[in-house]
């Protein structure tokens, strides 16, 4: 099987040059491991970080080795109990077509109750990471006005329009072209604007001119600053990414109105979701629950086959996708 190793590491923006496509011979799986043909993979933006030879929540990817990631993939082979040739599984050896897993890391899923790259999206990390960070980090609350950043990606789209299921008063998207603003405008956000289109601070000031309760930061940098502006009293903002900063070769300046913290009484927190497990069975549930009713709409971008993967992955750090990005295998 073909798989993606890391070449060489990356300073500011990454190039096709940093990974290589490389034939691999896949080993027989051992007591307790499956082997695993893949079927579709992740590429999320926090693989950037992992590219950096740095010490984080995740280990980095390593030099001349597959990097790795969520995927579903259907097994092959077993040497584990519970899992047969056939199942479907989700597990974290993305970037390669066949893989051999440990079955405690193999979580069955059922492709008969969604499509299986829901499993990787809308049903899956970035389901979870919008309604952990919406809910429970932000504390959102109902007749609340929630703004979220990266608004057309797979978190902030999810994030609008759970607030607007949950009873926010007003929810804004900002995203990177006009055709992302009229795609948050028909999934139901109250407001949306391109931060191509003039300063983010003004934007948002005339998007939500009353303010905002909640930030749900995919963004960092100034859309940070714009929202610390207009948060009102007691305000929100739940720190999960900072994209416009994973590719800077320089510190960044904005933002620089953090005194407002202090007037506003502002609670800014980070977090990752993998700290929201807890949450896992209540979010399934409703979202299930919301996509057999339709009253959410998720987008996805494919790419196709193994050797697309990098240049899939440049592409959601360039903002190529709406909704999640995928890359289908074999
Ligand atoms: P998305 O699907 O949102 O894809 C990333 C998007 O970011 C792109 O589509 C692009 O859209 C936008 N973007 C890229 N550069 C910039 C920039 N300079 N300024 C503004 N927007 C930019 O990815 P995910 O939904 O997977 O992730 C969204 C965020 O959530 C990321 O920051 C990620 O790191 C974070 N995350 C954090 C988790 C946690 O546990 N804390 C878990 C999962 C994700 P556009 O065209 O609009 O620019």
């Amino acid at each position: 099987g073909r798989e993606i190793h890391l070449a060489s590491r990356p300073t500011g923006w990454p190039t096709p040059e940093n990974f290589t496509l490389v034939e691999a011979t896949v080993p027989d799986p051992g007591p307790g491991q499956v082997l695993v043909r893949n079927v579709v993979m992740s590429v999320d933006p926090y693989m950037r970080g992992r590219m950096n030879d740095v010490k984080s929540y995740v280990p980095p990817f390593q030099v001349g080795a597959p990097l790795d990631g969520g995927a579903i993939g259907e097994v092959v082979a077993s040497q584990a109990d519970g899992l047969r040739p056939g199942d479907l599984v989700l597990h974290g050896l993305g970037w390669r077509e066949y893989a051999v897993v440990d079955a405690a890391a193999a979580r069955k899923v059922d492709p008969d109750l969604a499509p299986l790259s829901t499993y990787l999206g809308v049903l899956g990390m970035t389901g979870l990471t919008a309604y952990a960070g919406l809910l429970e980090v932000a504390a959102f609350r109902p007749g609340e006005t929630v703004f979220v950043s990266a608004a057309a990606g797979a978190v902030g789209n999810l994030v609008g329009q759970i607030a607007k299921l949950k009873g926010a008063a007003r929810v804004i998207g900002s995203a990177g072209s006009a055709a992302k603003v009229r795609r948050l405008e028909e999934v139901g956000f109250d407001a949306a604007f391109d931060y191509h289109d003039g300063p983010v601070a003004e934007s948002l000031k005339a998007a939500a001119p009353d303010g905002i309760d909640v930030y749900f930061d995919n963004v960092g940098g100034d859309h940070l600053e714009a929202a610390l502006g207009s948060l009102r009293t007691h305000g929100r903002v739940a720190v999960c990414g900072m994209i416009s900063q994973y590719n800077s070769t320089e510190p960044p300046a904005a933002p620089r109105n953090l005194g407002l913290l202090i007037a506003q009484r502002l609670t800014v927190r980070g977090f990752l979701v993998a700290d929201h497990a807890d949450l896992q069975d209540q979010f399934v549930g409703e979202m299930a629950g919301w996509l057999r009713e339709d009253r959410v709409k998720y987008d996805e971008t494919f790419a196709d086959g193994i050797e697309n993967a990098p240049d899939a992955f440049l592409g959601v750090l360039r903002g190529d996708n709406l909704g999640k990005m995928l890359v289908r295998l074999g």
